[in-house]
């Protein structure tokens, strides 16, 4: 068994095999800050969040890097139109930094609700403008980029005519998008041609993220291109090649893209990732998400219920068990059905996990040499079904990270533990080595690779609530050592009660 990955590179699936074992380097391109993330920019860090657990889960050491973008993503992808940041600044009559920091703090709190573990770097693109005016320099001296007016272009034609391949990546012609996007060359006559792409734009005066330059009349003022920030923090963390660049769909072009074109036309040429993964899209009731048709949902949205588009809130861990459940290059749609079946899927799991503690203790070793023994020619015994059963998750993982098929394994381990848990005699037929090891595998697929974990559903306002009323009732009738057992339960978990003339309250103990 190994894992295959698929590379939208080379369009195939291949054996995955590190550049420097046992060492993963991985790329995923983070949010651009200026305004709450929604639910399909929490599909890509799921994704990579499942792939970087199991490479750590098959004993690789992943360096993780997801960037934050808080200058140069402009509303254009042909490099008009003013910068993301700015312009949610200027709306808020805030510093851009005040806007990046802020919907950094709420990206973050959300991927941790998510379950998604934190990236080993996060770098932001405004912390390595000294990286990235050193990269177009790079490019610069090998002739692949021009001066235009104190902005600075990838020059896609001569890259091209020296062997380059733009396009390789989206499989789009150079010469189609030459002839197709003449006109959007208006009002942008730096360009040599419509492909080529900012790697520095010069400051407008009003512009107000901006950095010194070497790039046309000193001091250069501008600020970097969009691409250029990915290419210059991937190398920096990662090397000039490193093992997995992942990031949505719809970031292959032109974004991923011109990265692959900066590396090539650095000094240190080449694609950069060996593997190139993209996640699919997410649609919402069947539409692409947009803010005119009103089924644009963010994430604190989703969690607090505040959507015009479904009819209730749905937790993160839901949500992340819905991603889970289509494999990541297919596409997925989002509804309350989808959502209500993913909540009910999810619970299953976690009520799967109280199954095992009381089927097998959580420290219970598991007996290798028993489990060898087992190894015997003829039909599989009882222990070795579930043996197989429990090695089946792990199989579609490997098949380029096949959750869904995974998932589906997980259940049907979890039906035969249910079986197992009625049926005392066929439980003791495949022996303690054989469940201990299977309630092992169930723990590190749910807990560990998916990332799932028990979301506390319990209301305790509500639940002091019920209590309270056991208490009055066992008053009323009185049983006192009732009374006495409630009050002191309660006490346990810092909870006092106070008899009032008008019934009864509680308070936080203040012992
Ligand atoms: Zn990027």
């Amino acid at each position: 068994m190994s894992l295959t990955l698929y590379n939208t590179l080379t369009r195939q699936k291949a054996p995955f095999e590190p550049v420097n074992p046992p060492q993963v380097g991985l790329y995923l391109c983070g949010p651009t800050v200026y305004n709450d993330a929604h639910l399909g920019n929490a599909r890509g860090p799921i994704v990579f969040d499942v792939l970087t657990r199991y490479l750590r889960h098959l004993g690789y050491q992943v360096r993780y890097v997801r960037n934050i973008t808080d200058v140069g993503h402009l509303e254009s992808d042909a490099d008009t139109g003013e910068d993301k940041m700015e312009k949610a600044a200027r709306a808020k009559k805030l510093e851009p930094m005040q806007v990046a920091q802020h919907y950094t703090n709420s990206y973050r709190q959300a991927m941790a609700a998510l379950g998604c573990l934190p990236p080993d770097i996060e770098p932001q693109a405004s912390g390595h403008i000294t990286e990235q005016i050193a990269l177009i320099q790079e490019i610069m001296g090998r002739g692949l980029a021009y001066e235009a007016n104190g902005s600075v272009y990838f020059d896609v034609p001569k890259y091209n005519a020296e062997g380059g391949l733009y396009g390789r990546l989206s499989g789009r012609v150079v010469e189609e998008l030459l002839a197709g996007t003449r006109t959007e060359l208006a009002g942008q006559d730096e360009k040599r041609s419509p492909a080529d792409f900012a790697l520095w734009k010069k400051a407008s005066p009003q512009h107000i993220m901006r950095w010194p330059s070497p790039f046309g009349e000193a001091p250069g003022e501008g600020f970097p291109g969009w691409h250029l920030e990915c290419s210059a923090m991937s190398r920096k963390y990662l090397g000039a090649e490193f093992d997995i660049h992942g990031g949505g769909l719809d970031l292959m072009f032109p974004h991923h893209e011109c990265e692959i074109a900066q590396n090539e036309g650095s000094d240190t040429p080449g694609p950069g990732a060996r593997f190139w993964l993209h996640n699919n899209m997410l649609t919402v009731n069947g539409q692409k998400m947009s803010k005119s048709l009103g089924n644009f949902i963010t994430l604190p949205q989703l969690f607090g219920g505040d959507t015009g588009a479904l009819s209730q809130a749905y937790s993160p861990m839901t949500l992340r068990f819905f991603f889970l459940q289509a494999h990541y290059r297919s596409p997925i749609d989002l509804s309350d059905d989808a959502l209500q079946a993913a909540r009910k899927g999810y619970r299953k799991l976690i009520n799967g996990l109280r199954l095992l503690d009381k089927l097998v203790g959580e420290g219970e070793e598991v007996n290798s040499e028993e489990a060898k023994t087992e190894e015997v020619k003829g039909p599989p015994t009882p222990a070795q079904q579930l043996r197989n059963l429990a090695a089946k998750p792990f199989a579609f993982l490997d098949d380029d990270l096949n959750t869904p098929r995974a998932v589906a394994a997980v259940f049907d381990l979890l039906k035969r533990l249910n079986t197992l848990a009625a049926k005392p005699e066929e439980l003791a037929e495949v022996g303690p080595a054989a469940l201990a090891a299977a309630a092992a595998a169930y723990r590190t697929l749910v807990l560990d690779v998916l990332g799932l974990r028990d979301e506390p559903r319990a209301n305790t306002e509500d639940l002091l609530g019920l209590t309270l009323s056991f208490y009055q009732e066992a008053k009323a009738t009185k049983a006192y050592d009732k009374v006495d057992q409630i009050r002191a339960a309660l006490k346990e978990q810092g909870i006092v009660i106070k008899d009032t003339k008008t019934g009864v309250e509680w308070a936080y103990s203040e012992e």
